[in-house]
């Protein structure tokens, strides 16, 4: 019988659980054996590895946050460490493991199969959505959701007390979250690490909207950008507008995954257990142009690509 395993590893995303399932359930279904292995490749060093069954994947297709848990292990880019890490696998006889979680769990994913040659199959799950080979990550489309229902919240507010709101969110360094809530929340100016924003254009902007009689501003800004507070300081030289900051921060993480989330997750989970039953490993799956597809792990960083341009420019053409 073959017997694969399943971890989560780095940031949480919402529909990590929808994947714990897909998988599960998809390999008991083609008679595979399952693991789940607790706190990513900590628990992999640490064994804490025990069968999976679909008693315990029963309910969870709609719940945020992982119930494998998560936790980070800087030590596993260690050669020595992997190598016991991969031992205790093989202890249990498992030679397939997917692995979900973002780039850095990927790499992790990738010496195992590079070195120890266990099947690893990566599921793209972050909401920061900087992992290439997919058009999305687990998880981006509800912190997207989240960030326009805070959008919105903020902008009554805002407008109520004629304010320039900045609202931080997550992303690491790269921009999509902040540039498409920006474009789908309607806000009147982003800054993205891909891109070099000015603060004297943003005040600009700012001026022109209160000229035109408008309430309010939202600017999204991304985490990769820098220090929110110093931003603040500096667009509060050039502009009289009363200037808030708020950081949505691991709000965006939590909650139930939308229903795209949750089919994206189903999608790749099912298509990871069909690779390691066709005994393949070293690969990704992704969702590209709507079609599932698969690349070698190392994809996922080396052609990761920078922000759209183009609806760069779209934003801040409407910010006015
Ligand atoms: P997210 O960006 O959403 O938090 P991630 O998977 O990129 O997800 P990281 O913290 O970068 O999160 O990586 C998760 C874990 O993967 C690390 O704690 C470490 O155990 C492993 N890992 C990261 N980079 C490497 C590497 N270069 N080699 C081996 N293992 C790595």
């Amino acid at each position: 019988m073959k017997k694969i395993a399943i971890l989560t590893s780095g940031g949480d995303s919402q529909g990590m659980n929808t994947a714990i399932r897909a998988v599960t359930k998809a390999a008991i279904n083609k008679g595979m054996k399952v693991y789940g292995i607790k706190r990513g490749y900590k628990g992999m060093l640490e064994d804490q590895i025990s069968p999976l069954t679909l008693l315990d994947v029963s309910g969870i297709a709609d719940k945020g946050g992982t119930i494998l848990l998560s936790a980070r292990l800087p030590e596993f880019k260690d050669p020595e460490v992997r190598a016991k890490a991969a031992a205790n696998l093989k202890k249990y006889g498992i030679d397939g493991l997917v692995v979900i979680g973002g780039d850095g769990s990927f790499h992790g994913a990738h010496y195992l199969y590079e070195e120890h040659g266990i099947k690893t199959i990566g599921i793209p799950g972050t909401i920061d959505n900087d992992v290439a080979g997919t058009d999305y990550t687990v998880g981006y489309d509800t912190a997207l959701n989240i960030i326009l229902d805070a959008i919105s919240k903020l902008k009554d507010t805002a407008t109520s007390h004629e304010r320039t709101y900045l609202v931080e969110v997550m992303g690491r360094n790269c921009g999509d979250l902040a540039l498409y809530s920006a474009i789908a929340g309607g806000a009147s100016g982003v800054m993205i690490p891909e891109k070099e924003s000015s603060i004297d254009d943003l005040a600009e902007v700012i001026k022109k909207r209160r000229a035109d009689g408008k309430l309010y501003d939202i600017i999204v800004v991304a985490e990769g950008v820098g220090n929110v507070v110093q931003l603040k300081e500096e667009l509060a030289k050039r502009v009289n507008t009363s200037i808030r900051v708020t950081i949505l921060g691991h709000i965006q993480r939590g909650g139930a995954p939308t229903a795209f989330d949750r089919i994206l997750a189903t999608r790749l989970g099912v298509r990871a257990v069909e690779l390691i039953e066709e005994e393949k490993g070293g690969l990704m799956v992704g969702i590209q142009s709507e079609e599932v597809t698969t690349h070698k792990l190392s994809y996922a960083w080396e052609n990761y690509s920078k922000a759209s341009s183009a609806d760069y420019v779209i934003a801040n053409m409407l910010s006015l």
